[in-house]
C-alpha cells in the first residue's frame, strides 16, 4: 500500500515538474532513517537564532571547531534585531547588527544570514514555516540547531516552534516544491537555557570548546551593540568615556562570556564523562551543550560522535 502511494506521488510529481518546467528533484523517498555519512563527506550544519547574537553565543565554539575541520556551518538570525538597543532602533540598528554578525562569522570561519523580519514581532506562521523549511533544504543540512520552544523571549520561542514545524516538512516533497526535499532527515538539536517549566533542558551532547574559546570570545567581542553596550536593556552607564575604563569594560564582557561557558561545563560535568575519558572530562573548562529534538532523525551515540567529530580521547 505504501509502495502504491509512493508510485502515485511520483507520477503526479513528474507531471508537476513538466508543467512547471522545474528541475527534477530526484527520488521521492522520504527517508527518515539513519543513513550513515560516508567517511569523506563534509557535514553541513545550520543554526537558527532569534536575534543577531544568539547563534554566536550558543554555538560559536562548535561552529569554529566544525569549520576548522572543513565542515560547513551557517548561522541564521530569524529576526533583524531592530529593537535590540536602548539608544537606537530601526533600519540603522538592523544594518549595524548585520555587520556585527558578519564580522563574527569571518572570525569563526562560517556563513551567516540575517532575515529581514522585525525584532520582537516574530510569529509562527505558515509563511515563515515555509521560509525555514527552504533554508534547511537549501543548506542540505545534516544538523539543525535552534532554541527550545519554551525559552523566555517570544522570538526565541517562535524560532523554536518554526524549526520544530520544519523538522518533518523538510523531507516532504510537495511542500515548497521549488526547493528539493532532503533525502535524509537532519538531526535537530536545542540550545541550552535555564528554564524549568514545563521541562528543563537535558543535554545529549556536551562538547569541550577549550581549543577555540579565545576565537569564540573574539567573535562575541565584535558584537558591540549587544554585549559592550548592553543591547535592549543596556545604558550609557556601561560605556565609559575614559579609554582605560573602556578597555576594562571590554575585558569584563569577555570574562563574563568565558564564565558562561565555564558554567555550562560545570553544570553538565557528569555528561562530559559520557563523551570524554574521566581524566580529560575533569580538565575541561569551557563547554557548549545541546539536546536532541525528538522530531528529527534520532541518532545513536555512534552517529552523534560522527556528527560532532571532536571527542578524540
Ligand atoms: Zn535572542
Amino acid at each position: 500500500m505504501k509502495f502504491v502511494r509512493l508510485a502515485s506521488a511520483t507520477v503526479i510529481r513528474s507531471i508537476v515538474v513538466v508543467i512547471a518546467g522545474l528541475p527534477v528533484f530526484g527520488t521521492f523517498s522520504v527517508n527518515a532513517g539513519a543513513a550513515e555519512l560516508p567517511g569523506d563527506e563534509k557535514l553541513r550544519i545550520i543554526c537558527f537564532g532569534a536575534h543577531p547574537d544568539d547563534c554566536e553565543l550558543q554555538a560559536g565554539g562548535v561552529a569554529a571547531m566544525w569549520s576548522a575541520k572543513g565542515h560547513k556551518v551557517k548561522f541564521v538570525s530569524v529576526t533583524n534585531g531592530d529593537i535590540g538597543h536602548w539608544r537606537e532602533a530601526g533600519g540603522p540598528l538592523a544594518l549595524r547588527r548585520k555587520n556585527e554578525v558578519e564580522a563574527a562569522a569571518k572570525i569563526l570561519g562560517i556563513t551567516t544570514e540575517v532575515l529581514d523580519i522585525h525584532d520582537g514581532e516574530l510569529l509562527p506562521t505558515l509563511e515563515y514555516r515555509r521560509l525555514i523549511t527552504r533554508l534547511i533544504r537549501e543548506w542540505n543540512a545534516d544538523i539543525v540547531m535552534s532554541h527550545r520552544p519554551n525559552d523566555y523571549h517570544p522570538d526565541h520561542r517562535y524560532t523554536g516552534v518554526l524549526v520544530q514545524d520544519a523538522a518533518y516538512m523538510v523531507t516532504v516533497p510537495f511542500i515548497c516544491p521549488d526547493v528539493p526535499p532532503l533525502k535524509k532527515n537532519p538531526v535537530f538539536l536545542y540550545y541550552p537555557d535555564s528554564f524549568q517549566k514545563p521541562n528543563p533542558f537535558q543535554p545529549d551532547v556536551v562538547v569541550s570548546i577549550d581549543s577555540v574559546v579565545e576565537k569564540k570570545l573574539d567573535a562575541l567581542g565584535v558584537i558591540v551593540s549587544q554585549f559592550y553596550e548592553g543591547g535592549a536593556n543596556g545604558s550609557a552607564d556601561l560605556m565609559p568615556a575614559d579609554p582605560a575604563k573602556q578597555k576594562d569594560r571590554h575585558q569584563q564582557v569577555r570574562d563574563n562570556f568565558a564564565k558562561r561557558n565555564q558554567s555550562i561545563a560545570a553544570r553538565f560535568r557528569s555528561k562530559l564523562d559520557d563523551w570524554y575519558t574521566k581524566d580529560r572530562a575533569e580538565k575541561i573548562k569551557h563547554a557548549e551543550a545541546f539536546e536532541l529534538c525528538e522530531y528529527g532523525r534520532r541518532p545513536d551515540k555512534t552517529e552523534l560522535a560522527r556528527l560532532f567529530p571532536f571527542f578524540e580521547k
